[in-house]
């Protein structure tokens, strides 16, 4: 396979740099990075497109998204293949990775193409109202303009080029400007030419999808701070996401960026079912914890459980558990190191208990499975143990009494997840647990694992900082969409300069809110 190693901006593929980085497949082809003249070579050529995509109708989006799915589709084997070489990924998760990028391509544009999630309301005109009338006020949801995407290195497809923010982005009427992760460059390409294949053959404005390579942050920091970028989409680390976040908050025009960082996605195991079955659940947690050698965001990372003879038997399974799994490679140097760093500073910690290290193998970067154990006391002091290791590594914080179990649990930061394993009984006698997890994450699961992220309308995948930037949104699901608009309200408008979803007739056929009331016919008289 041949790589141009280039930026792709509009039907070419063009670079102004001279400094660059190799992919970590070794490919011939150096990836040059993008200079500031790229950023706003690729920005500007995004808003002139969005000034007609914008206006473009759903289904005309929804062909193009389609399109990219059929064109991810056709190119999946060579996907796959370049990036196993690049992030050590195996074939099988790799290739469902694509099957759920192209669902999720699919549907946005089923989202778009239906059409109500423009959200229209209608109040309409009161003219003889008293004491005075009231003017006709309509709304609906319009995008934002040029969206800069980041993805993680940890899902080069579903969380990358044409993953969930490009995918919602361009669903919304958005344009793209996307930073590839320099851990998967060569995949980026491919992935990106897709697209740009998708938008010329579906007759999309040129530049409406640019594709920027880089290792090293000067790019980044270049496409956060362009003036023609009006918002950014981020999955990675809670340090790189918060970088870009202060970048942003600091431009003479701040901008959102919607940055879904790491989690810990502490589980609660509740007593009933330690005593149940607290062998079984030992083993399935230890190999959620190691799926993947660890390196997802919905990783469980923190355990709580109240002390027992059953929590005894619990963390000793667990224990055995991981350390007879084997050490597996990981995605990239920086990765890899930091685990090495994190599993360190818990091994130094006085208050902490190392309790398994899983097997060493001659793997590439491998990371070796640890778990640790300390007391409530210890955690509610120490706030760096609440602090993502991202790897296959966990810590257990064992309480005295259920008292106790409640503070720690008060005292969580905000997560993407929170897990609770319980009987019925237990659901019971603990339910006061469920009023205080409501205050602490996205989505709340019972007797399930976090790992594994549904892409459906009802997904939440966000949660209070520092899992996420904004609380308020969702990167994973149909929601997703309205990070990437506003809502714009239209009053005493003649009905022709209105948008046609906001139009007596309804001709597209969308449920809105008309006073108050939701319903799908023509406005009435
Ligand atoms: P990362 O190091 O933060 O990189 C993500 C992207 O941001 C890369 O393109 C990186 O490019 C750029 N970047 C990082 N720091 C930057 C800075 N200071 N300035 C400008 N650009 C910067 O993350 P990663 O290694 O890919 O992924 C691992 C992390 O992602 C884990 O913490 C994991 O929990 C999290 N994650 C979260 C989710 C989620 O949905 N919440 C999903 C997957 C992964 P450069 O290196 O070229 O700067």
């Amino acid at each position: 396979m041949t790589f141009t190693g280039k930026q792709l901006i509009g039907y070419a593929a063009t670079a102004t740099g001279h400094t660059t980085f190799a992919s970590p497949a070794a490919t011939d082809v150096k990836f040059i990075d993008a200079t500031p003249a790229d950023v706003h070579a690729a920005a500007a050529l995004a808003a002139k497109a969005f000034e007609h995509y914008r206006q473009l109708n759903g289904a005309t989006r929804a062909t193009f998204l389609e399109r990219i799915a059929d064109e991810l589709a056709l190119v999946r084997a060579s996907l796959v293949e370049t990036a196993q070489l690049e992030t050590g990924l195996p074939a099988a998760r790799l290739d469902g990775e694509i099957t759920r990028t192209v669902n999720q391509l699919k549907l946005f544009a089923s989202l778009v193409r239906e059409g109500s999630w423009v959200r229209a309301m209608i109040d309409p005109a009161q003219p003889n109202r008293q004491p005075l009338p009231k003017a006709d006020i309509r709304q609906l949801q319009v995008p934002l303009g040029v969206v800069g995407v980041f993805g993680a290195s940890n899902f080069p497809f579903a969380f990358s080029v044409a993953g969930g923010d490009t995918a919602s982005a361009l669903a919304s009427g958005c344009t793209v400007v996307y930073k590839a992760h320099p851990g998967h460059p060569a995949t980026s390409e491919m992935t990106g030419l897709a697209v740009i294949r998708a938008a010329r053959e579906t007759g999309m404005p040129e530049g409406v999808f640019a594709l920027l390579q880089g290792a090293g942050h000067e790019s980044g920091v270049s496409l956060v701070t362009h003036p023609l970028v009006s918002a950014i989409g981020f999955t990675g680390s809670l340090k790189g996401g918060r970088a870009l976040f202060n970048a942003a908050s600091q431009r003479e025009e701040p901008i959102p960026v919607y940055a879904e960082m790491g989690s810990v996605n502490p589980v609660i195991i509740l007593p009933g079912i330690l005593a149940e079955k607290g062998t079984d659940l030992a083993k399935t947690l230890a190999a959620s914890n190691t799926l993947g050698t660890g390196q997802f965001c919905t990783n469980p990372g923190v355990f709580l459980a109240q002390d027992s003879n059953d929590t005894t038997s619990f963390l000793q399974t667990y224990a055995a558990t991981i350390a007879a799994t084997p050490a597996d490679g990981m995605l990239t140097d920086a990765i890899s190191a930091s685990y090495a760093t994190g599993v360190k500073a818990l091994e130094n910690k006085k208050d902490v208990q190392h309790l398994a290290t899983g097997v060493a193998t001659e793997k590439k970067r491998s990371g070796i499975p640890n778990t640790f154990k300390t007391t409530v006391s210890a955690f509610l002091k120490d706030v760096s143990l609440q602090e993502e290791v991202f790897g296959p590594s966990s810590i257990h914080i064992v309480a005295e009494s259920k008292e106790e179990l409640l503070n720690a649990i008060r005292q969580l930061h905000g997560q993407l997840t929170l897990s609770v394993w319980g009987t019925a009984e237990d659901f019971v006698n603990f339910q006061d647990i469920f009023r205080v997890l409501e205050t602490k994450g996205g989505r709340l699961i019972c007797n399930g694992v976090p790992t594994g992220v549904e892409v459906t309308h009802a997904m939440m995948h966000g949660g209070p900082y520092p899992a996420t930037s904004n609380s308020k949104y969702t990167s994973v699901g149909t929601n997703a969409i309205y990070r990437f608009t506003r809502p714009l309200c239209y009053q005493n408008f003649p009905k022709h300069l209105l948008p046609q979803a906001l139009h007596d007739e309804n001709p597209l056929n969308l449920w809105r809110m008309v006073n108050g009331n939701y319903e799908q016919g023509p406005l009435r008289a």
